[in-house]
């Protein structure tokens, strides 16, 4: 089968023309610059919660960027553990910001409701494999601290075999059951061995089509307040009184500026002190292949984690599997590898060379069903990382007017739209 170097999540995404024709003309409370699922969400919320008119701009197509290259799995997860944040966080910050993630569930869905997405999200959970006693050992710290302090909690799974080798605290014996490594292994849907298991519950949505989605919802609910335009990249932002932002030729001004562009290259912004934005934000690229099944299986989701420094594996690879639109069979998503890049992000490229072959590798040597001589489709996106591995999401602490609701840490999708309802409580709240 040949490859091709395309998003199935873009494929699913129906022909339509591009959105609005923009002059610059007309006022606006709020101007939004991206068009992905962070700033779609935003825009919801911002004209269903507040009386603000909002203007989108989107420097390619809605959809089109990173939520609509991921792997879909919708958790409530945080690239930090809790040991890590309570060295410089205070323990009721941290699990204010944990049950607020995991409001991210009910709120994808009830998006999904209101703007009548007819594909999904599917929910289900994800099975996470460790393979390393230290892993074990640092999820038990995780399990521990959690009950502790009161935030979400979920079981673990040990191998029977490997019981010996852990420490399981009393207090979470009640919490953590023992099956046979061959049994885990079905759990895992792995050809692997892992010592432990535990799962975590997982939205499945194609998060580029959904934003296209939102922003037919905002268009019909909200005609006078709401306007969006594609192919208007945001080159300039001039922070003042009034914050203008120009995009080619055209300039427009607002009140509040929302960035919500991900891992790209921020515009540059004129202000008397230095935005947030500018000193945090470190790019990576991450790449995904995917296999169509001739089968229909439900939705399933797998998360591996692997030893450090074992220099067969990356330090983990998630894999998806749910119907793909377009054939209405399954369609297998796996992905893991990523590297940090400098450079404007080239989506014919690899990076680095050879990686679509690593990951097909692994898919041979653990899948448990053959997936033939190649994927069928592989491509990359962007990822923004925070320097302190949190989301940025409310007001730049010295820019007056300048708003954030980005850097997703690899894990975005749930925290794009939790983000969103902050972000517009605050904006709402503003001055008050
Ligand atoms: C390969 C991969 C796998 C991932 N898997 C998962 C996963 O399984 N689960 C999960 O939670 N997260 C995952 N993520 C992260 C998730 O995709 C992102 O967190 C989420 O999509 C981010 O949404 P966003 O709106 O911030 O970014 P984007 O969807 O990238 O949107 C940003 C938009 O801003 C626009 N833009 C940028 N600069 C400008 C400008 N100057 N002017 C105008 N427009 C501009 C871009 O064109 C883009 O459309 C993955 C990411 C990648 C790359």
């Amino acid at each position: 089968m040949k490859v091709i170097n395309v998003s199935p999540w873009i494929n699913e995404i129906e022909e339509r023309p591009p959105i609005g024709r923009y002059d610059g003309s007309g006022e606006t409370d709020v101007i939004i610059v991206g068009g992905g699922i962070a700033g779609m969400s935003t825009a919801y919320y911002l004209l269903t919660r507040t009386e603000h008119s909002v203007t989108l701009l989107e420097r390619d197509r809605v959809g089109y960027g990173s939520s609509g290259r991921n792997g879909g799995q919708g958790v409530a997860s945080m690239e930090r553990s809790f040991a890590d944040m309570l060295r410089t966080m205070d323990a009721k910050a941290i699990v204010s910001e944990l049950h607020a993630l995991e409001s991210g569930y009910w709120h994808l869905r009830e998006l999904c409701q209101e703007v009548e997405y007819d594909a999904g999200p599917y929910d289900t959970v994800v099975w996470c494999g460790l393979s390393s006693v230290d892993e074990v050992g640092k999820y038990l710290e995780e399990m521990e601290l959690r009950l502790r302090y009161g935030a979400p909690l979920r079981a673990l799974v040990i191998a029977k075999e490997h019981l010996a080798e852990t420490m399981v605290p009393s207090e979470l014996r009640g919490l953590v059951s023992t099956q046979t490594a061959s049994s885990l292994q079905l759990l895992l849907n792995t050809k692997e061995r892992y010592r432990a298991a535990y799962p975590i519950p997982v939205s499945l949505v194609n998060s580029g089509r959904l934003c296209g989605f939102i922003h037919k919802h905002l268009v019909d609910n909200f005609p006078g307040r709401y306007r969006a335009f594609e192919g208007r990249m945001v080159h300039r932002i001039e922070m003042g009184p009034k914050v203008t932002v120009s995009s080619g030729q055209q300039r427009l001004e607002c009140s509040d500026l929302v960035l919500c562009t991900n891992g790209y290259r921020p515009p540059e912004i004129v202000a008397d002190q230095v935005p947030t934005v500018t000193k945090t934000l470190r790019r990576f690229v991450a790449s995904m292949v995917a296999y169509e099944r001739k089968v229909r299986s439900p939705p399933a989701a797998y998360i591996y984690f692997h030893e450090e420094g074992d220099p067969e594996e990356e330090p983990y690879f998630y894999v998806t599997r749910r119907p793909y639109r377009i054939t209405g069979d399954d369609l297998i998503a796996v992905g893991g590898p990523q590297t940090i890049i400098e450079t404007d992000i080239e989506h014919d490229k690899e990076y680095p060379s050879g990686v679509y072959d690593r990951i097909h590798g692994f898919m041979e040597r653990s899948y448990p069903e053959d997936v033939g001589a190649s994927p069928s489709m592989r491509w990359n996106g962007l990822m923004g990382y925070t320097t302190d591995g949190l989301r940025l999401v409310g007001p730049d602490p010295n820019v007056q007017g300048l708003w954030y609701n980005l850097g997703c840490n690899g894990v975005g999708l749930l925290s794009s739209i939790v983000g969103a309802r902050q972000l517009t409580g605050l904006i709402k709240t503003k001055g008050s």
